[in-house]
């Protein structure tokens, strides 16, 4: 059995979903094709403004509302004129999602659970619509509620898998499937062992294809993009980026880590205990081999990698009084980032200061350098850009630096990080 994966710009538009379909239709075999689907284009972004939270703007509501429901009725209309039934089912999904957005309590406290509730109506709506044209074109398709097969925690919006009982589930997905050319399911959504929606966090639908793949003992996952594969470098960045055409799953993990975006980092972890293998391919030229990921020993071609975080902020935190940065001030740090909720992306002591480099979210930092200057001095610097170089030489290290002056550098064996000023983006 082979899982397929469709991201949000895959199926963007009709033209975006014939060519999805023309890609399933190419790869069916004896036994379902499981196909895991996002929302259309940037629906979960447009719902995310939906969810009842105080301080929304009636008259914003009703724009949004209104173009969640042109956007995916035109695509329907688009694909199949005059197919009554799917625009029944989708006045079902909205009205729906109306109720819920009327009756959920608009407060803080219940944000969370609000949000799953009300973005799950992307994936509901791409694969309702999606399901109904593989049917239309005569695959076989048969309709799969993640929210049946995939069960987590009740952490909401960031769910954590039940891995014993999606297995289980998983099973019950086989025979409901068997006899079909396809089984079509969500990405990014799941529920509770007592059927409360619940997402996987954003950009999640990665994880969903991994962890049926796990649970089906799939023979493969493929991640069809709008990228040649898993490029060296963002192509924003560079102009002459490199594909990597084998990929040792802890060096994708690795590199998830340290921030490329190709895939969601939690994806890799299941199907490496399974040794299945995970290829990404371009749904732009389905013909072209693509990216591999699986139980090789190194990459191939064996280049330098990039990474790039934007935005960053640069912390150095240093004692007030005479005492070191030694483990009862490192304890003291840490415990206040835990409870701020920020996550470190580098960091780096000395005696007398220590340094991190985090993400520049304004509400979430001033908070922190709040709680900090309580006890420590507290010195900043904006702008800056995290660069990551795996399997870095001097002579890449200078292209990059480009004459900026380096803040913080930090090297290990294969890894070198370095923190700089954001230049204005500029191709090298
Ligand atoms: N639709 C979700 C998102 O945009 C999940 C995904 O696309 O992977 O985050
Ligand atoms: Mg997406």
């Amino acid at each position: 059995m082979k899982v397929f994966k469709f991201g949000g710009a895959s199926v963007n538009s009709a033209d975006a979903v014939r060519n999805m379909a023309n890609i399933v239709a190419a790869h069916l075999g004896d036994e379902p094709l499981v196909v895991v689907v996002s929302a259309m284009g940037k629906t979960t972004n447009l719902l995310e403004k939906l969810v009842p939270a105080p301080g929304q703007q009636e008259a914003d509501l009703r724009q949004q509302r209104q173009q969640l429901e042109a956007y995916h009725r035109d695509i329907a209309a688009a694909l199949m004129p005059g197919n009554d039934g799917l625009q029944r089912k989708i006045d079902t999904l909205l009205a729906d999602l109306d109720g819920l957005c009327a009756s959920l309590p608009a407060d803080a406290e219940h944000y969370n659970y609000n949000y799953d509730q009300v973005v799950s109506h992307g994936e509901l709506l791409s694969t309702t619509i999606i399901a109904d044209y593989l049917n239309h074109l005569g695959i076989n398709t048969q309709w799969v509620d993640a929210r049946q097969v995939i069960v987590t925690d009740h952490h909401h919006r960031e769910g954590r898998v039940d891995w014993e009982a999606t297995c289980a589930k998983c099973k019950l997905f086989n025979d409901s499937t068997k006899g079909h050319q396809v089984a079509l399911t969500q990405g990014f959504i799941a529920a509770t062992s007592d059927m409360k929606t619940t997402t996987l966090g954003r950009e999640g639908s990665d994880y969903s294809a991994a962890i049926l793949a796990y649970c089906l003992k799939a023979e493969s996952i493929t991640i069809w993009k709008d990228v040649p594969g898993f490029l060296n470098a963002d192509p924003k960045y560079f102009s002459d980026t490199v594909k990597i055409s084998q990929i040792p799953y802890n060096e994708a993990i690795e590199l998830a880590y340290y921030g490329a975006s190709v895939i969601h980092p939690k994806t890799v972890k299941p199907i490496q205990n399974m040794g299945i293998p995970l290829f990404i391919r371009s749904f732009i030229t389905p013909e072209a081999e693509g990216s591999a990921i699986g139980d090789y020993r190194t990459i191939v071609p064996e280049t330098p990698l990039y990474i790039f975080k934007n935005n960053q902020i640069l912390l150095s935190i240093l004692p007030r009084d005479f005492s070191f940065i030694a483990e009862d001030n490192l304890q003291i740090i840490f415990g206040i980032l835990n409870e701020v909720g920020i996550k470190v992306n580098l960091m780096q002591n000395s005696a007398l200061s220590f340094s991190i480099c985090i993400d520049n979210n304004p509400q979430r930092v001033g908070v922190l350098i709040d709680r900090l200057s309580g006890l420590f001095r507290v010195r900043y610097n904006e702008r800056m850009q995290l660069v990551t170089i795996r399997y870095y030489n001097q002579q890449v290290i200078d292209r990059i630096v480009a004459g900026r002056p380096v803040l913080l550098e930090q090297r290990s064996r294969l890894t070198e990080q370095l923190v700089v000023p954001e230049s204005i983006i500029e191709k090298r």
